[in-house]
C-alpha cells in the first residue's frame, strides 16, 4: 500500500517538473524573438515620434526661433515655408476663454506691472497668438485726453483679455492735443486712417478709455453687421439706455465704415456723435448686432466731467440732419495735423491736433 502511494507521487512530481520546464522553455522562445524583433529599433516609438513632431511644430510656431536665429541661414531658409502651411487658423471660439470676470478699480496698477504681466506683447501694443492664424486683424482706437489713471486700467484688464480672444490686434490712444473742446468722432476717424498705416488691419473696434468688459466672450472683432459691444453697463443699470445706443464700445469693418463715410468731423463736446454714426448705419440698410446682455456687461469707470467736453448743445440739430450731411462730413473731409507718435510698450500713442469747433 506504501509502495503503491510512492510510485504515485513520483510520478505526479516527475509529471509536474516536466511541466514546469515546458513552460521555461516557452518563456525562453517568447523572450528571444521579443528581443529579436526589438533589435536595431529604438524603444517607445510612438513617444519619440509625437516628441519629434511637437518639438518641431513649437520650433515653426515660433517666427524668432526659424528666422534668422540659426547661424547657416541655409535651415532656416528651408524650414520658412514649412512655418505658413503648419500654422492652423485659431478656432471660431477661442480655448482660452474664462467667461465672467471681476472688475474693480479700487487697487491702482502700474504701467510697468502691466508689462511685466504681458510678456508676449510687442511694441506699440501689438500682439498676434503664436499657435494659430488669428481670425481677424483688430486695430482698437480709443479717443483720448488727460484720463492716464483710465487708460491704466483699460490696458490692465483689456490686454489680457484680447490675447484669450486670439486676436490679431493693435492698441491705438489718439491723444488730442492742446485744450480745444474736444471732439471724441473726429479723432476715431484719424484712428482709422493711422493704424492703416501701420498694418492691414481689417477691423476697429472703438472704445472708450473707461469702458471695461466684464466677461471675455465678448469678443473684441467685427461681424457681418456694425456690431456694439457695450450692451449693459451698470451706468445705465446694466441695461441699453435706449434702443439705437451706439456709445461706448463698437466694432466695424473696414467695409461697414467706408459705407458711411466714416464718421461725422463736427461734433464738438459731449454727446450725440454716436447717434449720428447709428443714424449713417441705418442709412446705408445696416443693422447693429449685439452680444447678450449677460455677455456684454461692462463696467465704466467713475469720474467726474471733464473740462472742455461740456454737452454740446447742437447736438440734436445735427442728429436731425445726418442723412443730409454724412456724404460731404466724414472720412473724405478729415483734416488733422500728427503731432507725435509713439510706440510705446502697452500701446501706440498718437497725439494729433484736430482743430477747434
Ligand atoms: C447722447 C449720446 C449718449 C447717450 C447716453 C444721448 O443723449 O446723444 O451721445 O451716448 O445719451 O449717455
Amino acid at each position: 500500500m506504501a509502495a503503491d502511494s510512492n510510485v504515485r507521487f513520483s510520478l505526479l512530481q516527475r509529471t509536474c517538473q516536466l511541466v514546469v520546464l515546458l513552460c521555461l522553455v516557452h518563456i525562453s522562445v517568447t523572450v528571444f524573438f521579443y528581443v529579436r524583433s526589438l533589435d536595431g529599433k529604438p524603444a517607445f516609438v510612438q513617444n519619440q515620434q509625437t516628441h519629434n513632431v511637437s518639438t518641431q511644430q513649437n520650433q515653426l510656431r515660433n517666427p524668432k526661433v526659424t528666422t534668422g536665429t540659426e547661424p547657416n541661414g541655409t535651415e532656416s531658409q528651408k524650414e520658412e515655408p514649412v512655418e505658413e502651411k503648419k500654422l492652423e487658423k485659431c478656432p471660431e471660439t477661442s480655448p482660452l476663454l474664462v467667461g465672467p470676470l471681476r472688475v474693480e478699480f479700487n487697487t491702482p496698477v502700474t504701467l510697468d506691472q502691466i508689462h511685466k504681466e504681458n510678456p508676449n506683447l510687442q511694441l506699440g501694443g501689438r500682439f498676434r497668438p503664436r499657435d494659430c492664424v488669428s481670425l481677424m486683424k483688430v486695430a482698437i482706437i480709443i479717443p483720448f485726453r488727460k484720463r492716464d489713471e483710465h487708460l491704466k486700467f483699460w490696458l490692465y484688464y483689456l490686454h489680457p483679455i484680447l490675447q484669450r480672444q486670439q486676436l490679431d490686434y493693435g492698441v491705438y490712444v489718439i491723444n488730442q492735443d492742446g485744450d480745444q473742446v474736444f471732439n471724441r468722432a473726429k479723432l476715431l476717424n484719424v484712428g482709422y486712417l493711422e493704424a492703416l498705416k501701420d498694418y492691414d488691419y481689417e477691423c476697429f473696434v472703438f472704445s472708450d478709455v473707461d469702458l471695461i468688459p466684464m466677461d471675455d466672450h465678448n469678443t473684441y472683432k467685427c461681424f457681418s453687421q456694425p456690431r456694439h459691444l457695450s450692451v449693459s453697463m451698470d451706468k445705465f443699470g446694466f441695461r441699453l439706455p435706449y434702443n439705437q445706443y451706439f456709445g461706448g464700445v463698437s466694432s466695424m469693418s473696414k467695409e461697414h465704415y467706408l459705407k458711411i463715410n466714416g464718421f461725422p468731423n463736427n461734433y464738438w463736446g459731449w454727446g450725440g456723435e454716436d447717434d449720428d454714426i447709428f443714424n449713417r448705419l441705418s442709412s446705408r440698410g445696416m443693422s447693429i448686432s449685439r452680444p447678450s446682455g449677460d455677455v456684454g456687461k461692462c463696467r465704466m469707470i467713475r469720474h467726474e466731467r471733464d473740462q472742455k467736453n461740456d454737452p454740446n448743445p447742437q447736438r440734436f440739430d445735427r442728429i436731425a440732419h445726418t442723412r443730409e450731411t454724412m456724404s460731404k462730413d466724414g472720412i473724405n473731409s478729415l483734416s488733422y495735423r500728427v503731432v507725435k507718435k509713439e510706440n510705446l510698450d502697452l500701446f501706440t500713442k498718437i497725439t494729433v491736433d484736430v482743430g477747434k469747433p
